[in-house]
């Protein structure tokens, strides 16, 4: 078995060499397609006027007199919670306006990976994880057809206290909120950002109710737009092209034990897969995928019929929904403006990547911006944000790859090809060394390198192709051998979109 497992490591190196260089011209090409599409698409100054960007000199006289903002941030969930400490910290003056200031009550965000919590601690802000009842994630298990596999994460090298950690959502925030509101030079004002404010194409400011329904505007140089997945000011920021290939059902059950304590536990279940972790030292998340963009009905009691029949699920207990969304970056460059968080970015949450996207983002706007002490210094700042376009891109599009991809294969599918490549996923990871910690540390943030991710992904097709053809390739296993990597493989982990997958749902938005 050793022997094998060199021979497919070292076939897998020359396959993946082969595919770099493949990989390389397919994305030249797509890259300069999508280059000619977007100069075509982008608005010009007028078309982003639309009903989320209002002229911000309609006869309004600016406020004088009191103190100046440096930046609105709009919504202050988990990026913009942490966005507003860091740059609060920094001595920037902001202005955080958020729709909502109680406790957020979601099944979202409850996982963040070790990736995440370094960046957590590079911002200072992992004391937020403490008093909690936040619980420690060493790693995951996986489950398929009655085998399971252990793939923890590859913490060796790092301080002791860093691991995953997993939460209620609302508590995290709270504790960011509270954090950022604690800087003289923050203001966390309760308000509904309603429309962005445009001047002769740069973006000057919010207009919004606030919390007894009176209609104000903010300025400041900068507005980072951090208004979540149902983000309705991105529109005119970005080219929003949202999937929705599934959507997650969650429950919580209580004082029960998790076959391994401290991991998040992934079921491949028929048609997809099932996720549990804890969120407190008594409480169990359950998340179950569901394919499609629509859940069956709670009100008429259809779910929790579904839940019994497809996933034996207990059928008590308050059943909530979201879907799963996911949407690749696709700014505009706007003057005065940035988006961040899930109104920029998603991707599939079955690897729980959205936090640690969020939060790396943070890190590399927060270090790029610090020499530039005048945020009025329009030219300059709008060279720094089409930076950070360019310098986020090697993080978050291996975290967002890698999740497209895996729950890609994790689905179940009456396809031949399919099937050998969620087997060959499995067995691979289970092998374990590399083959487990390697893409354990990519989904994780720990070690998210495009080019380890390329040479895993080729690792495990070759690895399913070997198995395939070993010891006798029948014709048929040699069809299946080519569809694996080809269809299943190259096509759908670098160029989704080209695939005419069940699953995926026409764009909406
Ligand atoms: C089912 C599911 C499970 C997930 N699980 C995980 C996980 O385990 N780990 C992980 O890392 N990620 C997970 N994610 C992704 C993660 O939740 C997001 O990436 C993360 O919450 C993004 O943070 P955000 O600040 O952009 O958005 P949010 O945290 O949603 O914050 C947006 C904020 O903006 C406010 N807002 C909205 N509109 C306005 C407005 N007009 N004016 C003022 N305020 C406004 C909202 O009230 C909210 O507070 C999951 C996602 C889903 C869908």
């Amino acid at each position: 078995m050793a022997i094998m497992v060199d021979n497919y490591i070292v076939g897998s190196f020359f396959a993946s060499l082969v595919g770099l260089v493949l990989l390389y011209f397919f994305r030249r090409n797509a890259m300069a397609e999508t280059d000619k599409k977007s100069d075509h698409r982008r608005p010009g100054v007028d078309e982003i006027r639309n009903d989320c960007v209002r002229s911000s000199t309609n006869g309004e006289v600016r406020p004088g007199g009191g103190p100046e903002t440096d930046v609105v941030i709009v919504g202050a969930g988990v990026a913009g919670a942490a966005l507003a400490h860091t740059l609060g910290k920094d001595g920037r003056r902001v202005h955080v306006i958020e729709r909502d200031l109680t406790e957020p009550d979601r099944i979202v965000g409850e996982l963040l990976q070790p990736g995440g919590y370094l960046k957590l601690i590079e911002l200072g802000l992992e004391d937020c994880v403490q008093e909690i009842d936040a619980q420690r994630v060493l790693g995951y298990a996986l489950f398929k057809d009655g085998r399971n596999t252990r793939l923890s994460y590859p913490l060796e090298n790092f301080h002791s206290d860093v691991a995953g950690r997993s939460f209620h959502n609302g508590r995290f925030i709270q504790r960011m909120r509270e954090k950022a509101a604690t800087l003289p030079n923050v203001r966390l004002e309760q308000g509904t950002v309603t429309s962005l404010l445009e001047e002769n194409g740069t973006i000057k400011g919010v207009q919004y109710k606030n919390k007894v329904g009176q209609e104000l505007r903010a300025y400041a140089p900068l507005t980072i737009v951090c208004d979540g997945c149902f983000s309705n000011l991105r529109r005119s920021l970005c080219n929003p092209k949202v999937d929705v290939p599934s959507c997650f059902v969650g429950l919580v059950l209580e004082n029960c034990t998790l076959p391994f304590p401290n991991h998040g536990h992934v079921i491949l279940a028929d048609p997809s897969p099932i996720l549990f972790y804890p969120i407190s030292s008594s409480e169990v998340r359950c998340l179950v995928d569901v394919p499609g963009q629509k859940v069956p009905s709670i009100a008429n009691g259809e779910l929790a019929k579904y839940l019994k029949t497809m996933v034996a699920a207990i059928d008590k207990g308050n059943i909530r929904t979201m879907p799963n969304r996911s949407m690749p970056a696709a700014p505009y460059s706007t003057p005065g403006a940035l988006l961040m968080g899930d109104a920029f970015n998603m991707r599939h949450p079955l690897t729980g990547g959205g936090m640690t996207v969020a939060l790396s983002d943070i890190v590399v706007l927060r270090d790029l911006l610090k020499p530039l002490r005048n945020l009025h210094d329009a030219a300059s700042l709008c060279i720094y944000l089409e930076c950070f376009y360019t310098l986020r891109k090697p993080v978050a599009s291996t975290i967002n790859t890698l999740a497209g991809a895996l729950y890609k294969v994790f689905c179940a599918s009456p396809d031949q090809a399919r099937k050998e490549m969620r087997e060959a996923c499995f067995d691979y990871l289970s092998l374990g060394g590399v083959c487990s910690t390697g893409p354990v540390a990519l989904l994780s943030g720990l070690n998210p390198r495009p080019l380890s991710l390329v040479l895993h992904f080729f690792a495990v097709a070759i690895y399913g192709v070997g198995r395939l053809l070993l010891p006798f390739p029948s014709p048929k296993r040699l069809w299946i051998g080519a569809r694996l990597i080809l269809a299943e493989g190259v096509r759908q982990m670098f160029f989704p979109a080209t695939v005419p997958a069940y699953y995926r749902a026409p764009s909406v938005q």
